[in-house]
């Protein structure tokens, strides 16, 4: 008898969700970096802060430019997060995920709640999510404000943004309770890696 051995697999589609400041965007981008998946670059219509580059950290777009990607059906997801919009490029998933290449998607819950919507099989099996919890909402406030990044109302605005996303936790398949930076990253490395070989994902 000869028995046959998985010779391909599809990609896995990795939600990430969690507030700002949790630690979330680094951690992705230190995956990715890692080759642990590629990145799913996100279009918004925020204005690129100091250092963030076009086509790498986001495609920054206006407001019309975006809503004709969404009135094309360009987005996979898109939702709107501390008063600007965000979506993800269908153009960047499906395919990576049919050549086995795993897709990272660094999202908001809104993001996170359509895609676990989607009926399609495909991304059914690929499909996995994970909340990235920072270990208390104090700790979480001094991380934000070490950034620096914002001013005073829209600090205010994304703090009562991250406490309402911080409710969601319990949604998702994986969380990942923030503590060290080095920590958080082999224990995410880790999980991706099992993830790997899950059966449903033998193509
Ligand atoms: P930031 O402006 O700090 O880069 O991101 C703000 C929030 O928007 C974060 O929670 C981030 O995960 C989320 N976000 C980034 N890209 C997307 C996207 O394509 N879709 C959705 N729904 N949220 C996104």
């Amino acid at each position: 008898m000869i028995v046959q051995t998985p010779q391909n697999r599809l990609g896995l589609l990795i939600v990430v969700s969690g507030p700002s400041g949790s630690g979330k965007t680094t951690l992705c981008r230190k995956a990715c970096e890692a080759g642990e998946a590629v990145f799913s670059v996100s279009c918004t219509t925020r204005s690129p802060r100091p250092g963030e580059v076009d086509g790498k950290d986001y495609f920054f777009l206006t407001e019309t430019e975006f809503l004709a990607k969404v009135e094309r059906g360009e987005l996979f997801e898109h939702a709107k997060v501390h008063n600007h919009w965000y979506g993800t490029l269908k153009s960047h998933v499906f395919a990576n995920l049919q050549r086995g290449v795993d897709v990272l998607l660094d999202i908001d819950v809104q993001g996170a709640v359509q895609v676990r919507a989607c009926e399609d099989e495909l991304l059914k099996k690929c499909f996995l999510d994970v909340f990235i919890l920072p270990p208390s909402v104090e700790e979480l406030r001094s991380r934000l404000s070490g950034r620096g990044t914002e001013d005073p109302a829209s600090f205010e605005l994304r703090m009562a943004n991250a406490v309402a996303e911080m409710e969601h936790w319990p949604r998702y398949d994986y969380t990942l309770v923030s503590s060290t930076r080095e920590e958080d990253e082999a224990r995410f490395r880790a999980l991706i890696k099992a993830e790997r070989m899950r059966t449903s994902l033998v193509a």
